[in-house]
């Protein structure tokens, strides 16, 4: 145990984050109870496994910039990480587009008047920004002012009005520069003289890792070894109230008390900001209640056969499919599946509205949408799973950032709390970021340094994730 660190400490949920801050807790000696309201670990990097189902809640790539996660990872599992070629593509008026878009590709693949039309507002637009244009202050005008309207107008709006549920006029352009890679002009002029053709664009597939038999193996490893080491990780139990107790905090949970010198939380800090309301002001408790997740219903259908694409993952963006993605996991590791195939279909939505409600009608318009992309016969389904996240995205509408920062800060003040991950810094952010949050929220509480100056928040979203 670090000298003068805590000797208790309670980890609320064990997604990735959770989980990477008991794995250094425990390995620092300190009493760890991980307390996660689902059956399993693994929160959105899980892996589902039954009734003959095996497949991640949508595609899930691992991929670091950061060589000492790599390593953690890699030693983890033992070095069982697949190295894969990553081929994803954008579904629209009936043909493919290369994912992460490239505009040479779009202009060779769109139908002559909609190119046209396209490139002349995308130089429209570059011409306007010489002179200034108009300012970044949503998602839409960040978009239009790189793209062009019609680009936008065809792709990026109607897709991302279908994810985040919200016009993209209400959104922040955070979203936009923390995902999308701007193609330069020069980049484009080579692209469209010099095309890459079917053999050139596997050079736009970027290779990722994947554990064999599913990304779930991440956590399912942290989880054994945060119990080998002497941890507790309590599933199915659900925190009810957090007070500060003797010498520290009481955590009140569906299975009794926990006593602890110390609090990690990686749950959605909105719900942490329920359960400490009594430690917080007034106006933290408004930021919290104006912030807000996107949910997600992931669809899988069972098939006779592998689909034939051989794409990871396809967005979907028309309003003809209620669903905004698809993925195949046979494509990130065939053994997967001992026979046939499945595809995830991904329906993003709000806890509790129709789509999070809908199972059945849900699972019919999976199977008609494959059959009209033309990745399976109806004849083939040979059965379907329902699963929900209800916390999938931290939605960052406009003015987020500061409402967010109002309550980040406010658990800042409070000694021997710290919020991470996803959920718990309402970031968009990946895997990698999860498990590295994890462990310098550990080392923070150890006394071994700041999770807010260890990481470096400026990379925190790969562009092209
Ligand atoms: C569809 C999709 C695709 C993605 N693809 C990729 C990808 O390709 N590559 C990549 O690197 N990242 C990807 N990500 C992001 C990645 O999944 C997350 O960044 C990472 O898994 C988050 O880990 P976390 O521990 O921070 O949060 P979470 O995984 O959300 O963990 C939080 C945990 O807290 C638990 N919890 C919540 N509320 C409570 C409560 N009240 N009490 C107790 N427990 C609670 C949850 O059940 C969960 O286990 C993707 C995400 C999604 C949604």
């Amino acid at each position: 145990m670090a000298p003068g660190g805590p000797g208790r400490v309670v980890v609320l949920g064990a997604g990735l984050a959770g989980l990477s801050a008991a794995d250094v807790l425990v390995s620092h000696g300190v009493r760890t109870v991980v307390v996660e309201k689902e059956a399993a670990p693994g929160g959105l990097a899980a892996t589902c496994r039954v009734g003959g189902f095996h497949f991640d809640f949508g595609p899930h790539r691992f991929h670091t910039r950061n060589p000492a996660v790599l390593a953690r990872v890699s030693a983890l599992l033992g070095g069982d990480l697949l190295q894969v070629e990553r081929l994803s593509r954008i579904r629209l008026l009936d043909r493919y587009f290369l994912y992460p878009l490239s505009l040479g590709d779009v202009l060779r693949r769109m139908p002559l008047r909609k190119g046209a039309a396209m490139m002349a507002s995308y130089m429209a637009r570059r011409g306007r920004r010489l002179f200034g244009g108009l300012p970044d202050d949503s998602f839409e005008t960040w978009v239009v002012n790189r793209f062009g309207r019609c680009l936008y107008d065809i792709y990026f709006g109607p897709y991302t009005a279908k994810l985040w549920g919200i016009p993209p006029s209400s959104l922040s352009p955070d979203w936009a520069s923390q995902r999308i890679t701007v193609p330069s002009l020069t980049g484009l002029v080579r692209e469209t003289l010099f095309p890459r053709g079917e053999k050139g664009a596997r050079s736009l597939v970027s290779t990722f890792h994947y554990p064999r038999g599913g990304i779930g193996r991440i956590s399912e490893a942290f989880a054994a070894r945060v119990r080998e080491g002497g941890g507790a990780l309590m599933t199915s139990v659900e925190p009810l109230s957090i007070s500060r107790g003797p010498g520290g905090f009481v955590v009140e949970t569906t299975a009794g008390a926990l006593e602890a010198d110390g609090l990690i939380s990686s749950i959605p800090v909105t719900r942490l900001a329920e359960l400490a309301a009594p430690m917080l002001d007034e106006r933290s408790r408004e930021a919290a209640a104006s912030l807000s997740y996107r949910s997600i219903v992931f669809v899988t259908l069972r098939l006779a056969k592998r689909p034939e694409p051989r794409d990871h993952w396809i967005y979907t963006p028309e309003d003809c499919y209620r669903f905004n993605r698809l993925s195949i996991p046979e494509n990130f590791d065939p053994s997967v599946s001992e026979s046939g195939g499945q595809v995830v279909f991904e329906f993003t939505c709000q806890e509790g509205d129709q789509i999070w409600n809908g199972g059945e009608a849900l699972a019919a318009e999976c199977v008609s949408g494959g059959e009209r992309l033309g990745l399976f016969r109806t004849g083939e389904v040979m059965g379907h799973a329902v699963t929900r996240q209800a916390h999938a995205y931290p939605i960052y509408d406009r003015g987020y950032e500061v409402r967010s920062g109002i309550l980040l800060e406010a658990f800042d003040a409070l000694p021997g709390i710290v919020t991470c991950g996803r959920q718990g810094l309402f970031r968009y952010n990946n895997m990698d970021h999860s498990i590295e949050m994890g462990e310098y929220a550990a080392l923070e509480l150890l006394g071994i340094g700041t999770l807010r100056e260890r990481f470096d928040w400026t990379r925190s979203t790969w562009a092209d994730g």
